[in-house]
């Protein structure tokens, strides 16, 4: 008898002939995250087992466990031969409440006995043994499951916790976010990580203009968000002062966000196409401020010819703000900051902004000489 994790595969079925390489890169996944436990880490068909750990560790490692992307659910269970006598009387230490049923699972076709046979001879067992005991199968206060595998053991468990489901980390291809201090776009990068997402970021700044203060604060959303992206993160830097200054000497007021975005689209495509990224990820969310409207987002996204990726797009404002809280990056994103963009910040920024209209704004700027200076300001900082 043997205690360990049993962890459950999300929606890996649905991957046909690829669920192979989905369920290895999710193994390595499970072993990166526990790395630094000692413990050991299994492959048994359609479950990954942890075994071997200190019982003092088992709640650390639950938590890692939950956070790691394709995996559906998990369950401390016990491990034994598979031997009815053996199964009946571990069944009977895992009763936690009076009330009781048992379930069973027969993925090893060659047991003799039925799934029904094994639930009436466990349940009939665990009747004799305890005598407040009574079976209810619509509304058991505790359900003992019995999981008979191909390996020749049997899994026992009462309690099961739900995991993040999702894709396993790198196997969806690479994104760059475009991460600022805010509430939105950890959140984004959050959701695109668990769609299987590579993802690598950048920052602009505005320093001298923004604090190294406001820096430190996108370092630390960073390094939150690299518990979801597999203990690794690329953050880039890159400075954009000029960029608003010019833009502050030279267009109108009302396009300074408009047009600075355009820069910063322009930039990241750039960064993107020389590091072998996709797509552009952003933490734009449908009608949340006046950048965001869709009149906007086209003359934002008409620089760029890469697929530029939003997925709070269609999100409540309060519904990313709770996932903000679940993944740990809210209380860092509500620290009062100078973000570039409130650098110079019009009083009446344009709301539905004609593509027409921005690029004669832009013509006024040096444009190709801008973006030129600014990406030379790229550094990459190590979290
Ligand atoms: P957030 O909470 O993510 O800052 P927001 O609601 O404040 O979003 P905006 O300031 O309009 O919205 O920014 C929209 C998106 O543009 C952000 O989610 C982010 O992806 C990108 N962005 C804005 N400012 C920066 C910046 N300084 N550096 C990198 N990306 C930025
Ligand atoms: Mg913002």
């Amino acid at each position: 008898m043997q205690k360990l994790l049993m962890l459950r595969l999300g929606e890996l079925f649905l991957k046909g002939s690829n669920r192979g390489y989905f369920e290895r890169v999710l193994f390595e996944n499970v072993k990166n995250a526990v790395a630094d436990i000692a413990c050991d880490v299994e492959r048994i068909q359609s479950r990954i087992l942890i075994k071997n750990y200190d019982p003092a560790e088992e709640n650390e490692l639950i938590f890692r466990a939950q956070r790691v992307f394709g995996l559906h659910s998990l369950s401390p269970a016990v491990q034994v031969e598979t031997d009815m006598q053996v199964i009946c009387e571990t069944a009977l230490t895992l009763l936690s409440a009076p009330r009781f049923r048992v379930s069973v699972n027969r993925a090893d076709k060659r047991f003799p006995l039925s799934s029904m046979q094994i639930a009436r001879e466990v349940g009939g067992y665990i009747l004799s043994k305890s005598p407040e005991a009574t079976v209810d199968l619509h509304n058991p206060d505790c359900n003992v499951q019995v999981d008979v595998r191909e390996d020749g053991c049997t899994y026992l468990y009462s309690q099961t916790v739900p995991c993040e489901r999702g894709m396993p980390y790198g196997t969806s291809g690479k994104g760059l976010l475009l991460l600022s201090g805010g509430i939105d776009s950890p959140v984004a990068g959050y959701m695109m990580a668990k769609r299987g997402m590579t993802v690598e970021a950048v920052h602009f700044h505005s320093y001298p203009y923004t604090s190294q203060m406001a820096r430190e604060k996108v370092e630390e959303l960073a390094s939150v968000l690299k518990n979801y992206t597999g203990g690794r993160l690329k953050l880039y830097c890159i400075s954009v002062t000029e960029i608003q200054q010019s833009i502050h000497e030279s267009c109108q007021e009302s396009f300074m966000i408009t047009l600075l975005r355009r820069f910063m689209m322009k930039l990241s495509c750039r960064l993107a196409r020389e590091n072998g990224l996709q797509a552009i990820l952003t933490g734009e969310s449908l009608a949340q401020v006046a950048s965001q409207t869709v009149e906007s987002i086209n003359v934002t996204n008409s620089v760029t010819d890469i697929p530029v990726l939003r997925p709070l797009i269609a999100i409540d404002k309060i519904d990313i703000t709770e996932t903000a809280k679940k993944i740990g990056t809210y209380e860092i994103s509500i620290r009062p900051y100078e973000d570039c963009c409130t650098l110079f910040l019009p009083k009446n920024p344009v709301i539905r902004p004609r593509i027409e209209e921005a690029l004669r704004q832009e013509s006024r700027l040096d444009v190709e000489g801008l973006l030129e200076r600014a990406y030379a300001t790229l550094e990459i900082v190590e979290l």
